[in-house]
């Protein structure tokens, strides 16, 4: 199968699978798992922190992140196609008690400043209060600029609230600008990053901050289930993760663009190339088209992808070049037939 679903769905790679089975572990509640620890502090370090928590995944992350920024009653700012808006179960209202006041993202991903001022609630108690902005990079594959993180930073320290970053895939961003990951969390008070995505750990991600901020979200995550004993066996999966998945990722962004200008010969479809700045890559199609017919139809013929509105592709360590030349003709037989 060529799957091009998700960047999710990457193997393991034999050297995790060896960290993993020769891992040192302990208790980790204890705080005696010897992998988890090193991971966080090594973390902390090569993303420009005081702390780091190792968590289950990028959602639980991202509830830790809300929930320690912001109490009950208080509401956090973020785009109408943030994840932790979207697509976490509504995770911080429900289990928070924190309101989401989303915004338009632009075309670009970012959120206009103006409109985050107009968002800001007086100091009334009519109002929730607003604690937090909470932005995403890579947002749709495509990465902020760092004029704007900038200007987000300034902005949020002037208005008296705090700046989060879901950089579920911030080594994305960071490998297409040829940019240390550091210089770009160092704009943001917390960041939560996905180790189980492109950098293909099996399970996991962290969550960074200051140590007050690390210790609430450490104690949200043993309520939320999240303490996970001898789990330095995935720590030592996830070190592998930063430490030789980063650089590799140039390939899954050559491969998107590979992918795109392959997907522009096909007339059935619209790829705009110029939105395409990471691993990701979106097709409209140019009449009607029954998507989930055509998911199962490629299905068939080897490929996968995810049915939506659009038609989304990821690339990864687990699909070549070849394999996208594969995907390409299959879609093209496929759309060209009636
Ligand atoms: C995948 C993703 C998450 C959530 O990560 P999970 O590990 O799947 O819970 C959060 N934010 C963004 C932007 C993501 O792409």
């Amino acid at each position: 199968m060529i799957d091009l679903r998700s960047d999710t769905v990457t193997q393991p790679t034999p050297q995790m699978r060896a960290a993993m089975a020769n891992a040192p572990v302990g208790d980790d509640v204890f705080g005696d798992d010897p992998s988890i620890n090193e991971l966080q502090q090594m973390s902390a370090e090569m993303f420009g922190f005081d702390d780091a928590l190792f968590t289950s995944s990028g959602t639980q992350a991202n509830l830790l992140a809300l929930m320690s920024h912001c109490d009950r009653g208080d509401e956090y700012i973020c785009g109408q196609q943030a994840h932790n808006y979207k697509f976490e179960g509504g995770g911080a209202a429900v289990l928070g008690s924190i309101q989401p006041q989303p915004l338009t993202n632009n075309t670009d991903g970012t959120i206009n400043l103006s409109d985050v001022k107009t968002a800001i609630k007086p100091d009334d108690f009519h109002f929730a209060r607003t604690r937090l902005l909470s932005l995403e990079n890579t947002i749709g594959g495509k990465v902020l600029p760092q004029s704007y993180l900038a200007e987000a930073q300034a902005f949020t320290f002037n208005h008296g609230l705090k700046i989060h970053l879901d950089g579920a895939r911030v080594a994305n961003a960071a490998v297409a600008q040829n940019l240390k990951i550091s210089d770009i969390t160092a704009h943001f008070d917390s960041v939560s990053i996905c180790l189980s995505k492109g950098l293909c750990a099996p399970v996991g991600s962290l969550l960074l901050g200051d140590e007050v901020f690390i210790a609430k979200a450490k104690r949200w995550r043993k309520m939320l289930g999240g303490g996970m004993r001898q789990a330095g066996i995935l720590a030592a999966a996830a070190k592998l993760a930063i430490t030789e998945q980063v650089d590799r990722l140039a390939e899954d962004h050559d491969n998107a663009q590979h992918l795109a200008h392959q997907l522009q010969s096909i007339d059935e479809l619209k790829t705009d190339i110029n939105q395409v700045q990471t691993n990701m890559v979106f097709s409209d199609f140019r009449t009607r088209t029954d998507i989930n017919l055509l998911a199962s139809e490629l299905k068939q013929q080897g490929v996968l992808v995810y049915p939506s509105q659009q038609l989304r592709f990821v690339t990864h360590k687990d699909v070549s070049k070849q394999d996208i030349d594969k995907a390409v003709l299959a879609i093209k037989s496929k759309l060209t037939r009636s």
